[in-house]
């Protein structure tokens, strides 16, 4: 999958997560970050409607210094653009 320039790229929780709820210290939940194109998550496995949540401040940035924050299938996705 190409990323193109105007394509919605987020970073995001999966919604059902207790992040959601007010119990979120990003650092401590289990699930990991995945990235979204236009509201699909890059490994396929999650879908969402673009731009109505915010779970994270973790964006691409954190990329390099901490990998396990993201899941791996949508980080490679990612990178390898
Ligand atoms: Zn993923």
């Amino acid at each position: 999958m190409r990323i193109k320039k105007d394509d919605v790229v987020e970073f995001q929780l999966p919604v059902h997560d207790d992040v959601l709820f007010g119990k979120g210290d990003i650092i401590s939940v289990r699930s990991k970050i995945h990235i979204y194109v236009n509201g699909k998550s890059l490994c396929g496995k999650y879908y969402m409607v673009p731009k109505q949540y915010e779970t994270t401040d973790i964006g691409k940035e954190a990329l390099f210094p901490h990998p396990e924050y993201f899941c791996k299938v949508c980080r490679q996705r990612y990178l390898r653009g």
